[in-house]
């Protein structure tokens, strides 16, 4: 395994930042992992485990090490007459591991179709689509303690799961790498279609009787038509996390702006769009010098290319308290800033 020094980030990060990481290497498997972080030399650096680079945004250069997750492989571990469960590798891209499941005909991960980013950074952060969520689908994972080296498996509630959430992003943020999840997928499918788009996409698209295969269809449809594709401009999807605030802080709201969408979460709880509260300050479809808020979609911030980090960060900042003094609310980033 080589370290390398002063590696531009650049490429890899979606947004696009050009900052750079004193030192940096990749580990193929967990004994490289376990390898690299039993060097004297990296013992005293801090580090970062990176993946895709799809939900961070840099604001400096890194001074310690970036380690680079490159874990492959995918298989299936066992099975009953419902379910299969399947193992994939940390590294691997999150999309090739939703292939896999709709070339296996198995169900449960096809609303996530497309979403960016790696295997094994899908957990820390639940990530969700469509009205499904990691966690609706995740049997156990993997991780490699960063401290002792040691390999750790965590079922469901040992990750803590919430919204945008898991114990890696909360107790134990920086304590481990991530190196295989399973999953546990269905053979017999039930398909959720309600939310979105879904529905109305895959009637365009005229099918009468979908399956998990048309579904993943749509959702990569009507992805690739509203997100702003890294590739052509840089960005991190939403920057924002949905806000969920008291009934009755959204009834009072409600009185003064009747338009106000929400979803129930709890009795006594909803969740408010937070691209509806960024819009309504006007933040949409704004640019500023080289960055600004996607025209399409006001929880995504942009980089029309070589905007820097902080200036990212500051028009973060900037959105959260314009919201926060008209609405009352105070928007949190999804976005890991560094
Ligand atoms: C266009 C676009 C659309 C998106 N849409 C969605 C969406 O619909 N739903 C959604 O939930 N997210 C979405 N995201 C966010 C992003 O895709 C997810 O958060 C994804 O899981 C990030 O994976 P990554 O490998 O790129 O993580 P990275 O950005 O590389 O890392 C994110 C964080 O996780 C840590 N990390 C990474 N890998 C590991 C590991 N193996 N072990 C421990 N820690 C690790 C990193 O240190 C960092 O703190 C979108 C992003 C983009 C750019």
């Amino acid at each position: 395994m080589k370290i390398q020094s002063d590696v531009s980030l650049q490429p890899y990060n979606t947004f696009g930042i050009a900052v750079k990481a004193r030192l940096f290497a990749r580990f193929d498997s967990v004994q490289e992992l376990q390898e690299l972080l039993q060097m004297p030399e990296l013992a005293r650096e801090e580090k970062l485990v990176l993946g895709g680079g799809s939900n961070l945004l840099f604001t400096k250069d890194f001074a310690g090490v970036v380690l680079q997750n490159g874990i492959k492989g995918i298989e299936k571990v066992s099975e009953t007459d419902s379910y299969t469960l399947v193992k994939a590798g940390g590294g691997e891209v999150w999309h090739e591991f939703v292939l896999y499941t709709l070339q296996h005909d198995l169900g449960g991960a096809e609303n996530l179709s497309l979403i960016p980013g790696t295997v094994g950074a899908a957990p820390l952060q639940n990530i969700g689509a469509y009205g499904v969520e990691l966690k609706d689908i995740f049997y156990e994972l993997e991780a490699v303690h960063i401290e002792t080296g040691q390999v750790q498996t965590f079922d469901h509630a040992a990750c803590g799961f919430g919204y945008r959430e898991s114990v890696f992003k909360g107790e134990l943020k920086g304590q481990f790498i991530v190196t295989a999840v399973t999953f546990k997928l269905q053979k017999k499918h039930t398909l959720n279609t309600s939310y979105g788009a879904i529905q109305s996409t895959l009637e365009e698209m005229q099918v009468q009787q979908p399956t998990i295969q048309d579904v993943s269809r749509a959702v990569c449809h009507i992805r690739q038509s509203k997100l702003p594709d890294p590739k052509t401009i840089g960005n991190a999807g939403s920057f924002f996390k949905n806000p969920e605030i008291p009934l009755s802080q959204y009834e009072s709201l409600k009185a003064q702006f009747p338009d106000i969408p929400s979803y129930p979460v709890t009795p006594t709880t909803v969740k408010v769009p937070a691209g509806w509260l960024i819009e309504q300050c006007g933040w949409k479809g704004k640019v500023i010098d080289n960055y600004g808020v996607h025209k399409n979609q006001a929880l995504v911030l942009v980089n029309y290319g070589g905007a820097s980090g902080q200036a990212v960060r500051q028009l973060a900042y900037t959105i959260i308290d314009s919201v926060a003094e008209k609405f009352g609310i105070r928007l949190h980033p999804e976005v890991n800033i560094l």
